[in-house]
């Protein structure tokens, strides 16, 4: 069976820990660096982004997730987690994990619309998906091996580039496993190829 972890330092952990079950792979909090070595793929969810940095560095996660990646294993990065995922933050000089070749633009839709639904339809995950941003950030550039998946109002919310995936939205929220589900695929196909 495959075994996802749950970055679970900060943020919308139960939510994904149930989008994972009732997707029939097993689903893991992981608290401590050690527990990467037991898991095929990692979840950093939505939450704060500067609060989950901190605590990963303080933590050791932030080295640890780049190794998990470079073995690999894919890595999936919701709202707060794809900007952690980022090459670049605009405005910011530094950047964290640097997984994916994205610039992205935190709290980007303004304060007036920190929270909406959308429908989208989106690559690999099929139409019609209910999306829910919550002071969502957006792409604001991507490398030319970054395959956006989905856009809103013209802009890119959703990538993948080989195995790292990112999605401005909170693909947990909805009873809609579809995105989830096909991370787990990813995982299902690194977990085959990795093994031959
Ligand atoms: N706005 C948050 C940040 O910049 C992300 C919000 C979210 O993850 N829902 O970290």
């Amino acid at each position: 069976m495959n075994v996802i972890g749950v970055l679970a330092l900060q943020g919308a952990v139960r939510e994904h820990i149930r989008s994972i079950e009732a997707c029939g792979a097993a689903a893991v909090e992981i608290k401590r660096v050690e527990q990467l070595s037991e898991i095929d793929g990692l979840i950093i969810p939505g939450g704060e982004s500067t609060t989950m940095q901190r605590l990963m560095d303080s933590y050791g996660f932030s080295d640890a997730i780049r190794e998990f990646g470079r073995q690999g294993k894919p890595v999936f990065g919701t709202c707060a987690g794809m900007i952690l995922m980022a090459n670049a933050v605009e405005g910011q000089d530094s950047r964290h994990l640097g997984l994916m070749d994205i610039t992205v633009a935190r709290n980007a839709f303004g304060r007036q619309v920190a929270s909406f639904e959308a429908t989208l339809d989106i690559t690999y995950a099929g139409d019609g998906f209910h999306a829910v941003f919550i002071r969502a950030p957006y792409i604001t550039e991507a490398g030319h091996e970054v395959e956006g998946l989905a856009d809103y109002q013209k802009r890119m919310v959703a990538a993948k580039q080989g195995h790292y995936l990112c999605t401005a939205f909170h693909p947990e929220l909805t009873d809609d496993h579809r995105f989830i589900a096909y991370f787990i695929e990813m995982v299902e196909q690194s977990k085959n190829s990795l093994a031959s």
